[in-house]
């Protein structure tokens, strides 16, 4: 038994649904521009370039359907993606056994303090200020693959206020799931605990206090985060 010299820093969790037990987050991974109309509006080729991946922190993921409107930025956006639950993971993985390695899946937001991120892309800069920052990955519950089956085609939409904003099918993905985990375990050793972000349909755009965001995903249902 260790003991630390500070207080362990607690697990982030994520509840499962039909299950009184949760998932526990290793890492987050996000990857970029995987829809070609959200490429096309973020002005760049929509064209299968190889993918490329940032990386939030675990315990920005919260499940509590509030969002706080974080400071040192007037231009925060939505980005409604399906998450990818590993559960076991490891290097080289081929693409025909990438979903061996999948627990599950759940909705989340990848939200995005705009301003920031566009700064740091101009000058070259890493995004961490403009996507890692606290509570920036609201998830839902993870929804098992024994349960759900593993998602590669049907509806992803958020709705801000009731108005439908982002509209996508999940087979529009440049990159498909098996074909990211194989990507990512190519440079980095994937593990049980770790979250793909697999990116966002078209229709991205700022969001003000009290507006109520609404995801969906064909398949593990829906749910609503109110910026706070
Ligand atoms: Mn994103």
């Amino acid at each position: 038994m260790t003991n630390f010299v500070i207080a362990k820093p607690p697990v982030v969790a994520i509840p499962v649904v039909g299950s009184d037990a949760s998932f526990p987050v290793r890492r987050v991974y996000c990857i970029g521009r995987n829809y070609a109309a959200h490429a096309i509006e973020m002005g760049h080729d929509p064209d299968r370039e190889p993918p490329f991946f940032f990386q939030k922190n675990p315990n920005n993921l919260d499940t509590s359907g509030e969002f706080p409107y974080p400071p040192h930025s007037s231009d925060v956006h939505f980005e409604v993606e399906l998450s990818v639950m590993l559960k076991s993971g490891g290097t080289n993985i081929p693409i025909e056994e990438a979903l061996d390695h999948v627990y599950g899946y759940a909705l989340s937001l990848d939200m995005t303090r705009r301003d920031l991120q566009g700064e740091m892309k101009k000058m070259g800069r890493p995004w961490e200020i403009g996507k890692a920052f606290e509570r920036s990955a609201p998830v839902g519950p993870v929804h098992p693959a024994s349960e759900v089956g593993h998602l590669d085609h049907g509806s992803i939409t958020l709705k801000v206020n009731g108005e439908l904003r982002q509209e996508g099918d999940l087979n529009q993905m440049i990159w498909k799931v098996p074909e990211m985990i194989s990507y990512l375990s190519e440079y980095f050793e994937l593990a049980a605990g770790d979250v793909i972000m697999s990116g966002t349909p078209s229709g991205v755009g700022p969001i003000a206090k009290g507006d109520s965001m609404e995801m969906e995903v064909e398949g593990i249902g829906s749910m609503t985060v109110v910026v706070i």
